[in-house]
């Protein structure tokens, strides 16, 4: 009798996992235009957190030190947004390419068709995933390729800095490359959410999610910076999510499960074959960032980081090795410090810039076209 209670229980438990619904709230590009943001990205996430959801935020990481969020109130957002549980995945670096300069792309260059080698990937990969750490407090597990272009290489480069899960278009619910897990999102409603397709895109994405849930087993609903649209202003995006996902509570009700990006990525993948190190602290070292604009005319901004005070150089060296310009020699704090690079009187071309200071000492490319 009991056995067959049991095998009952099983039978419906197994039953009720195939019923339920993984699914995933993804933003991508949050913040991606100099424009201002008055109302910030907490009523997105309230909004879904009312309805028992979580948000996975794919954050360009340069983004954090531009000069329109350099008043901390994006890092303070974002930090209060992963201590309620929420996700920061890791969204390239700068979503710019340093070869074509467009912003459709970064890993891999689309419009040249060029592979960066892995020692260009690691750097950008690398300085994006401190300066999260630096303003936001988190190393990422998870990450967005800009455009969602990216190669082996980029995998590799992930693999090695600890990620253990990407977020792409491709083959999804497996690994993609070696023990890299991929959970690829579904539809994205940005540029569809106005006041004309309120009703109709709502009862579309319902059907797409049905259908999902159906083949999938999870749905990766994929909004693209919502907060720059005059739809998030007028709280259009608000009410449509929230819509969206009152009705999916309504339609599967305790069946639905909300996980952020790693979360949902993880309950397929289960435990990991491999190792499952802790994520590695990368020491404090002196750190110099990809310029920006980059490439430029005339003049960029140079941003870095001294983990000691000490007489500090920064200068500028073209393809032959001569310093073209010395732009800073004296002494600064610990610290993050910029200085800009003026290069009105030199030509067009490729140059090194040269940070020095007590035992350290890093260089960048930075490409001058006019
Ligand atoms: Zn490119
Ligand atoms: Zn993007």
């Amino acid at each position: 009798m009991i056995r067959t209670l049991l095998f009952l229980l099983l039978i419906a438990s197994t039953l009720f996992s195939q019923d339920s619904l993984i699914f995933v709230i993804r933003v991508d590009d949050i913040y991606s235009r100099n424009v201002t943001y008055p109302a910030g990205i907490i009523p997105f996430q309230q909004a879904v957190e009312q309805r028992g959801g979580k948000v996975t935020w794919a954050v360009m990481p340069h983004r954090l030190i531009e000069n329109m969020n350099l008043n901390g109130n994006l890092s303070a957002e974002l930090r209060s947004t992963i201590a309620a549980g929420h996700e920061i995945s890791q969204h390239g670096y700068i979503h710019i390419c340093q070869r074509c300069g467009q912003s459709s792309h970064e890993m891999y260059c689309t419009t040249q068709a060029y592979h960066y080698p892995y020692q260009d990937q690691m750097e950008l990969i690398r300085q994006g995933m401190e300066l999260l750490r630096d303003s936001v407090g988190t190393a990422p597990v998870s990450f967005v390729p800009p455009g969602h272009q990216a190669d082996s290489v980029t995998f590799q480069v992930l693999l090695d800095s600890s990620f253990q899960f990407i977020s792409t278009t491709g083959p999804t619910k497996q690994s993609i490359y070696k023990n890299l897990y991929n959970l690829a999102p579904h539809n994205e409603y940005t540029w569809q959410i106005t006041p004309d397709q309120y009703q109709s895109r709502l009862t579309s994405a319902l059907a797409d999610i049905r259908a999902k849930a159906q083949t999938n087993g999870y749905y990766c609903l994929l909004l693209h910076d919502p907060f720059i649209r005059p739809a998030y202003q007028d709280s259009i995006v608000l009410r449509w999510t929230g819509e969206l996902l009152d009705s999916v509570n309504a339609e599967y009700g305790n069946k639905v499960r909300y996980r952020t990006l790693s979360e949902a990525a993880a309950s397929f993948r289960g435990p990991l074959s491999g190792s499952s190190e802790e994520i590695a602290i990368v020491p404090d070292e002196m750190l110099l960032l990809q310029s920006y604009p980059n490439p430029f005319n005339p003049e960029t901004r140079i941003r870095f980081r001294t983990t000691e005070a000490g007489i500090t150089q920064l200068s500028i060296y073209n393809l032959a090795g001569q310093e073209v310009k010395s732009i800073l020699n004296e002494h600064l704090p610990a610290g993050w410090h910029h200085r800009n690079f003026h290069a009105a009187e030199l030509p067009s071309g490729i140059y090194f810039a040269l940070l020095r200071q007590n035992r350290f000492s890093t260089y960048h490319k930075i490409l001058l076209i006019k």
